[in-house]
């Protein structure tokens, strides 16, 4: 997963560019990176961890132009090393060029082997780089016709956006997987993954960028192209249940309002007697408020999570309890203790956060804990960006919503169904990817075990 912003025609567009990361930080933790073009000149500063320790007034001053584009990354194809942090850039026959992408491409793999054994030299391991191989050896005259001819010869999720001089090009997927958004400030035009990132910027939303458009921006406006064979919708519910910030928007819809949908569906269809409703802060928030409002069980924050915990902490060496997950989130004994409570959260993965959480429940007092997760059981991966498990430590892949409840420790267990779920995001199943539910992959999927996927652990927020 990861967060892209772009700015066309502002002074400060290297600023923008990081304000507009420092929002969409969420979408990606590992590295990050802007590159600013001034005249036919493209410069580049990037680094590994949070936005805010990467960029400061110096570095930022280093970037000038009033056209930029940023990235932050989650990595979900490819190692986590400086390499691979983006956005990428290089110079090729047409000039430089600069490339920031959320998404995953199927087909990464096989392109770049073939690529590989014509002689191609990668430098690094994303899939991203692929596609500017392709534009290199295009004979297309002009870049734009280039980018059309690579985004045609890959298959996946991909919202790009692309920056040359003079130019700023926009491009999302023919199923529209990942979300990317066009908004407006000071006469100039920014492009970002979510809303919220408009809103800290100040930035009025014009609109979504559609699936299988391109969007070039140069000093004479927005063109917009639809040069993709069109396919079915596929935008990945995800978003809405847990990825997408709630203050934002994504395919037309407020993350909080989704969020709140599905915490009603979710004691329509299982309701439990208890005193309180505690979400599991901040995934579970918003169906926690939903499950409460509907349920009119008293809504209490019994978790309180310390929102400053940096990439890496020094662990005591004597082993300290639920470590891990403590230093990240603490019960209130006050709160939970002899109570019946409801905790709630919006998925369960692996099933090791939510035995700690349950634990620490326990601990704190909490008489009976009955579990509501707001979708339904996750049993595939994924390959259109999120950064699942493989199947095999996918725990309901393997084990029945008994042998999870057992595992997890809860006194009841129960999930959204996918019934449930569609009602609350609007919509039939099969205009939206639910692929990690019902294990239907709307674009083919590579051998299993050539997944993306390494970084989970780490990258949890
Ligand atoms: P677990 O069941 O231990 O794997 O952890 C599930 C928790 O991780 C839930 O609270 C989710 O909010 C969160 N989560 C779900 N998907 C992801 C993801 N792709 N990356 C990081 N955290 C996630």
């Amino acid at each position: 997963m990861c967060g892209i912003v772009g700015i066309f025609g502002h002074a400060e567009a290297a600023k923008l560019s990081y304000l507009g990361l420092y929002a969409l930080q969420h979408r990606g933790q590992e590295s990050a990176g802007i590159v600013a073009a001034e005249g036919p000149r493209l410069t580049r500063r990037g680094g590994m961890g949070h936005v805010a320790e990467i960029f400061s007034r110096e570095v930022l001053e280093q970037l000038p132009g009033r056209v930029a584009i940023g990235h932050t990354r989650y990595s979900t194809a490819g190692d986590s090393n400086p390499a691979n942090a983006q956005p990428f850039l290089l110079q090729h026959h047409r000039g430089p060029i600069a490339v920031a992408h959320n998404g995953n491409l199927v087909d990464a793999a096989a392109i770049r082997a073939e690529l590989e054994a014509d002689g191609a030299i990668f430098q690094t391991t994303t899939d991203t780089e692929v596609l500017l191989h392709l534009i290199a050896r295009s004979r297309a005259a002009d870049v734009v016709d280039a980018i059309v001819e690579a985004v045609r010869a890959v298959h996946g999720a991909f919202s790009l956006l692309f920056l040359v001089p003079g130019r700023l090009i926009a491009v999302r997927d023919p199923m529209g997987f990942r979300p990317l958004s066009l908004g407006r400030v000071d006469g100039a035009w920014v492009l970002a993954s979510e809303t919220c990132a408009f809103d800290l910027l100040g930035a009025e939303n014009v609109r979504e960028i559609e699936r299988g458009e391109i969007v070039v921006v140069d000093v004479a406006g927005v063109h917009s192209f639809k040069p993709l064979a069109p396919m079915r919708p596929a935008p990945c519910a995800f978003e809405h249940v847990y990825f997408a910030r709630p203050d934002s928007a994504v395919f037309g819809q407020s993350v909080q309002a989704v969020r709140k949908r599905l915490g009603e569906e979710l004691w329509r269809e299982h309701p439990a007697e208890a005193d309180l409703v505690v979400p599991v802060p901040d995934s579970g928030t918003y169906a926690g408020l939903g499950y409460a409002a509907a349920s009119g069980i008293p809504f209490e924050l019994g978790l309180v999570r310390n929102h400053y915990v940096g990439r890496t902490f020094i662990e005591p060496s004597q082993q300290i309890r639920n470590f891990g997950v403590r230093v990240k989130l603490n019960p209130i004994r006050e709160t939970l203790a002899g109570k019946r409570i409801v905790l709630i959260d919006d998925s369960l993965v692996r099933g090791t956060t939510s035995k700690k959480i349950l634990q620490m429940c326990r601990d704190a007092g909490a008489r009976e804990v009955h579990l509501r997760i707001s979708c339904p059981p996750t049993v595939g991966p994924c390959y259109y960006g999120i950064d699942t498990p493989r199947r095999d430590e996918l725990i309901a892949s393997t084990k029945s919503v008994a042998e999870i409840r057992r595992f997890v420790g809860a006194d009841s267990l129960a999930y959204l169904s996918l019934e449930g779920m569609m009602r609350a995001i609007g919509g039939e199943e099969e205009r939206w990817c639910t692929a990690c539910w019902t294990d239907r992959h709307p674009v083919p999927v590579p051998r299993e075990g050539e997944g993306q996927l390494r970084l989970f652990e780490k990258s949890r927020r």
